[in-house]
């Protein structure tokens, strides 16, 4: 993949680039829009990523190309074009800490993390240009500020109003761990999951059923958030736990009422996954990925039946756990699962999804990785 990088950045631009650096994609082991609720996540970097070839420019022109779709777009930062595709993404981060500028770029991308799958291709390429850019304008800024800068270029500039959780994880993530972030305070900690001496992968399950995240259910779900926080009077829904629920109910309407329920209730399985991680407890972990999967389709009602399906496959197969990860109405699921029974999850999944007459679901491994560095 540096290779590809650095050879579309010379078939691109006709010279050699200064650097390549990269970024991973994610999946979110468990904590579902809870980012955007204070509240907390359990992400990990996949071993899947996107790579920047990239030079730095002494006049103020910036340039984005990929093998996406061989075009290059441009713009010297005093405005952002909207009709430019994937190109937002970068472009936005370059907007968004553009004070730090000390000129224009050359950059190309290639990435292997599948697009609208849940696993986070955005946050991929937003930090992965991030970190690039904060090197060759000498910015300095900690991994976890570029991971906000990122984030505030989805929010403001592509205008998909995500949580932090994304980025975080493709900046912070470390290998065979996971990044247990606290969404109030910013404090991030690495989580050992040990998955390898315990013959256990973590597999994704990818409906191919694309989402997207600026589509109304997402922004529908927020705004619910919001205002059962406002009700219930509290600034946002990290300030109610599990005994806040009876007032709730009887305060909300019953849609808001089962959002803010899935909220709480996640925050707390969130805490009693770090533990029973700790303790070796895979059983446990397994039945809150469920109960998880279970509020996430039921209560906040974000799932699809793709992604019932997977999860219930996985746990026939003999899953220690499953649920479906990311922003919900597509994307993919993960399951925790012996690494001799993926044969047979790949096989189950796809004729199960046949006889559906779904679309043929990919199935894959991912491994705990580093987050975003720099190659050469
Ligand atoms: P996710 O982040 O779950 O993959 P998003 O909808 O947040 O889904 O982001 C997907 C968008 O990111 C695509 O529509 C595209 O604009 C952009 N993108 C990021 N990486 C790539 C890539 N390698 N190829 C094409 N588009 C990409
Ligand atoms: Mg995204």
């Amino acid at each position: 993949m540096i290779e590809k990088a650095v050879a579309g950045f010379e078939a691109a631009f006709g010279y050699e680039p200064l650097g390549v650096w990269s970024a991973p994609g994610r999946a979110n082991l468990i904590g579902e829009h809870t980012d955007y609720n204070e509240g907390f996540v359990l992400p990990f970097g996949i071993d899947k990523r996107t790579y920047v070839a990239l030079s730095p420019r002494e006049d103020a022109t910036c340039r984005v190309s990929s093998d996406i779709d061989g075009k290059t777009y441009e713009t010297d930062l005093t405005t952002i074009p909207t009709d430019i595709d994937w190109a937002l993404y970068p472009l936005g981060v370059a907007w968004v800490i553009r004070e730090w500028a000390k000129g224009g770029f050359d950059a190309f991308f290639v990435s292997d993390v599948p697009v609208g799958s849940g696993l986070s291709s955005s946050a991929a390429i937003e930090c992965a240009i991030g970190i690039a850019l904060n090197e060759i304008w000498d910015a300095g800024r900690t991994k976890q500020e570029i991971a906000l800068l990122g984030q505030k270029a989805e929010n403001q500039v592509v205008g998909a109003p995500t949580g932090m959780m994304d980025q975080t994880a493709s900046m912070l993530a470390e290998a065979d761990s996971a990044v247990f972030l606290d969404c109030q305070s910013l404090e991030a900690k690495s989580i050992p999951l040990n998955l390898e001496p315990r013959n256990l992968v973590v597999a994704v399950m990818d409906t191919q059923v694309a989402h997207r995240h600026s589509d109304g259910g997402y922004r529908v779900r927020r705004e619910s958030c919001e205002r059962g926080a406002k009700t219930m009077g509290v600034s946002s829904l990290r300030g109610l736990s599990v005994e806040d629920l009876p007032r709730a109910q009887s305060e909300l309407s019953d849609v808001d009422f089962r959002r803010v329920r899935h909220i709480v209730t996640e925050n707390q399985r969130v805490l009693d996954s770090i533990r029973a991680l700790a303790a070796g407890d895979m059983k446990q972990f397994g039945e809150l990925l469920l109960a998880s999967h279970d509020s996430m389709a039921h209560d906040f009602e974000i799932s699809i039946e793709e992604l019932d399906l997977a999860v219930e496959v996985a746990m026939r197969t003999g899953a220690v756990g499953s649920r479906m990860t990311g922003g919900g109405f597509g994307g993919a699921a993960i399951a925790v699962i012996d690494k001799g029974l993926l044969p047979a999850l790949e096989e189950n999944c796809k004729s199960a999804f046949a006889a559906k007459g779904y679309g043929e679901p990919k199935v894959f491994a991912v491994v705990p990785s580093e987050g975003a560095r720099k190659e050469r």
